[in-house]
């Protein structure tokens, strides 16, 4: 984790749009993410939530506006190397491999993230050991803080959807993001277990990321983790707020249910 330089936001994103074909996915959204927040972006299907993740971490590219990160223009940069700079996204497909055991996905994760040379690999020198050994010590740091210590040398196999929507926060987390954002990271889990995985984020920035952005549907969860929420209807931000203020947002409410539902 690094601290970000002076009061500008972490990430700014400046009118992105996004037209697939004719079709404007995203027009003219501008954000922020400043160092410390947790941000919810939500709206309904096919709002345009996974195009702006898209675009925000290199996957694609914007056909109009763009993004700062650390103050930094990274609108046109490929995503491993926005990674490196810190912005590290999750994707709703597991990056957990089901065989290994619960540390040794987070350990592969930080290899996946790491700069050391294939030959460093296979003819380690003492810098080399010093870098192995500290990377198991993160991985352990990083098990515990998701929770997951009683379940260390587990079979990701074996273990629960809760436990597992866990661990791959937990893999993301070894590529030591500055901002983590995560896409539908509680899909599946029953509401226990969206509590339990809810609680565990709320630890996560200040600790052990500066900023968290989350896409989710499940309401509760996104609602209790965020400080503010961000809405996205038709590719256009509809609403931005405390979730409190996002909650009795009438238009909010039509967006979602419809208007006469609402
Ligand atoms: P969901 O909550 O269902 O995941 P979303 O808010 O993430 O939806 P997007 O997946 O970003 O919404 O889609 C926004 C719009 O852009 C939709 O109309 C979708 O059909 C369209 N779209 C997304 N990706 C592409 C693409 N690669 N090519 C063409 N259209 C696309």
């Amino acid at each position: 984790m690094s601290a970000p330089t002076g009061t500008s936001p972490l990430l700014r994103a400046d009118t992105l749009c996004m037209n697939f074909g004719g079709i404007m996915a995203v027009k003219d959204f501008s954000f922020h993410i400043d160092a410390g927040e947790t941000v919810g972006l939500i709206g309904p299907n096919g709002a345009g939530k996974t195009t702006c993740f898209n675009m925000l971490t290199g996957f694609y590219s914007p056909s109009n506006g763009r993004v700062l990160f650390k103050g930094q223009d990274i609108t046109n940069r490929k995503p491993h190397a926005i990674a490196r700079l810190g912005l590290v996204r999750s994707f709703q497909k597991t990056n957990v491999m089901k065989r290994l055991t619960v540390f040794e996905n987070v350990l592969t994760g930080h290899y996946m993230a790491g700069r050391q040379s294939l030959l460093a690999t296979f003819f380690p020198g003492e810098k080399v050991r010093r870098a192995e050994r500290e990377a198991r010590e993160s991985a352990a740091e990083i098990v515990e803080t998701m929770g997951l210590s009683h379940r260390m040398n587990a079979p990701a196999n074996l273990l629960s959807c809760g436990e597992l929507r866990l661990l791959e926060v937990a893999v993301a987390l070894a590529a030591k993001p500055s901002l983590l954002m995560l896409d539908e990271p509680a899909a599946g889990l029953n509401s226990h277990e969206a509590t339990t995985f809810g609680a565990v984020l709320k630890t996560l920035v200040g600790r052990s990321i500066d900023a968290l952005l989350i896409v989710e549907h499940n309401m509760e969860l996104v609602m209790s983790v965020s400080d503010r929420i961000v809405v996205l209807n038709f590719g256009r931000k509809l609403a931005e707020g405390k979730p409190g203020e996002i909650l009795e947002n009438r238009e909010v409410a039509e967006a979602y249910l419809g208007k006469a539902a609402a």
